[in-house]
């Protein structure tokens, strides 16, 4: 950084996290502990696309704990809310359709393996969340509710009826009918939320009637587990309930309208609360793997798909080098070694080991900060180029500890050894499942009986006894490049490009393959010189 930066540049410099924990500093005053909140409803598999929401709290806490403050970072699994329809991708399609507009959480697990279909993709989501490093404190809405914790929240939700049918009228074409309630109630002999004619003593009794089974029953608030409220009433009360400073909200929610428009006006008339600091989160997609991502479609991308393509440093990185209010793709597809090549880049830049002007810089190194799962370390870890990872390994029929020879003295310390295993792993699943065929080799054991021309075969010659004599004392692959060239000109009349294409097809039986100087290197003199021999 600049040692006298003027106000401007500062403001460049500054990351998105950064400034969106000063305006919550500011918004919400000085506080000793500040309350940060996300939310999701486990109505299937968390995808890809809501990790984005999660991740842009995780920034902002950990811009906060910076700041020396302290964050509670509360993620509420909305599982007392209807399962309203049953994604494509599920087993027991049949068996689920029992329990529509029920309770998530009464639904049972269709892998039978935890207690419900809630707690199964909760259980799946936490655990991918703990991989990128990310802590929250979750909170399970189901058991809230029935606890009775929202009880007092319900009655003042009846008590200020008129005053939320006013606000959400004023964005809807048609009102709303005049016994609606801002209450959902599960019927207590079906167990669903179809429930219809609900009254209300003006205490602490309702009575409903159920569309679907026709049940007439009646609860009492204080000590029902049955009653819930609508979103648009539930989510500003869970602000004032948590004292929530700050939540962000997808493009979805953010309309005119939307629920966070009528959020903010909920608070402050009828719970008597401000409203959260919110910041909008833009969508996420995948590149390479077709379309945007959305719960309704069957195949679905979750942080355990993009952990198997990039390392978990990155893909805290990949979110934290997008402003948050742009739509951006990860890439599945070529574009991987791109962000691989990327990453490498800019955490060179954190680190001093390449230039880059002063903002560039400051910016690097924080988001390199907050890719961390860890501490910082204080050198910057082992960085194999990805693209030739990639070759090294399948030089090696994709046998990691083999590879791990080639980059032996390479790797320093543990998180050398980390960085070094879990990319290993990134690139052979990358090349079994999502690597274009042109990048995919294997390497020949023996040398493939090839029609040559006299040239090709001098030439074959001329490089054998070249590397057969002067292997050992190649500096690096620069200087193997150059030594071909003059290898294949010791040729009469013949092409770089036809020296090229042999040295593919005797290789790896292709007209074209990696960077033929490091490539030649990565197999190995034997390897070479085996081929190569006439
Ligand atoms: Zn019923």
């Amino acid at each position: 950084m600049a040692n006298n930066p003027n106000e401007n540049e500062q403001a460049q410099i500054i990351h998105w996290a950064d400034m969106t924990a000063d305006r919550i500093i500011k918004q919400k005053g000085d506080k000793g502990q500040y309350v940060l909140a996300s939310g999701i409803t486990p109505s299937g598999v968390v995808h890809f696309g809501n990790f984005r929401e999660t991740i842009t709290v995780d920034f902002v806490a950990r811009a906060l704990r910076a700041r020396g403050k302290k964050v509670r970072f509360i993620f509420s699994w909305d599982d007392y809310d209807t399962f309203r329809k049953i994604p494509a991708n599920m087993p027991k399609q049949e068996e689920l359709k029992k329990y529509l507009f029920q309770p998530i959480v009464d639904t049972p697990d269709p892998f039978e393996r935890d207690e419900s279909y809630a707690a199964h993709h909760e259980k799946n989501y936490e655990a991918q969340l703990e991989k990128v490093g990310i802590e929250v404190e979750a909170i399970y809405q189901a058991k809230k509710y029935r606890k009775g914790d929202y009880k007092e929240q319900i009655k003042l939700a009846l008590t200020k009826r008129q005053a939320i049918v006013d606000i959400l009228n004023k964005y809807r074409a048609e009102p709303l009918e005049d016994s609606w309630m801002p209450l959902n109630i599960y019927c207590s002999k079906c167990n669903r939320d179809k429930t219809d004619h609900i009254k209300w003593d003006g205490q602490w009794e309702i009575s409903y009637t159920c569309e679907l089974c026709g049940h007439q029953g009646s609860e009492n608030l204080q000590t029902t587990s049955r009653a819930k409220l609508p979103w648009r009433v539930d989510w500003p009360m869970r602000w004032v309930f948590e004292g929530v400073d700050f939540e962000p909200g997808g493009k979805d929610h953010s309309s005119d309208g939307g629920s966070y428009t009528t959020a903010q006006e909920i608070v402050k008339e009828v719970f008597g609360g401000t409203p959260p600091v919110y910041l909008q989160y833009d969508f996420v997609s995948i590149k390479g793997r077709g379309g945007k991502m959305s719960s309704s479609k069957g195949d679905l991308v979750t942080v355990n798909d993009v952990l198997n393509i990039y390392e978990p440093e990155m893909v805290r990185w990949i979110f934290a080098s997008y402003k948050s209010n742009v739509d951006f793709a990860i890439s599945f597809d070529l574009d991987v070694i791109k962000t691989y090549e990327d990453f490498d880049r800019q955490e060179r830049l954190a680190y001093g080991l390449e230039e880059g002007n002063d903002k560039k810089v400051a910016m690097a190194k924080r988001v390199i900060e907050l890719s961390q799962i860890g501490p910082m370390p204080t050198v910057c870890p082992f960085q194999p180029s990805f693209r030739h990872l990639c070759n090294v390994l399948q030089i090696n029929d994709g046998d990691i500890k083999k590879t791990r020879v080639f980059y032996a003295k390479d790797i320093k310390n543990e998180r050398d050894e980390r960085r070094f295993q879990e990319r290993s792993r990134c690139a052979l699943h990358w090349l079994k499942n999502e690597a274009p065929d042109e990048f995919k080799f294997t390497l020949n054991r023996t040398r493939p009986a090839l029609d040559l021309t006299k040239a090709q075969t001098d030439f074959l010659n001329n490089l054998h006894a070249f590397l057969e004599k002067e292997w050992d004392n190649l500096k690096s692959d620069k200087e193997l490049h150059e030594k071909l060239y003059e290898v294949i000109h010791s040729v009469p009349e013949f092409e770089p490009m036809m020296g090229f294409t042999t040295l593919y097809q005797i290789l790896i039986s292709r007209e074209k393959g990696p960077k033929l100087a490091s490539f030649i290197l990565a197999i190995g003199k034997e390897r070479v010189l085996g081929l190569l021999r006439p």
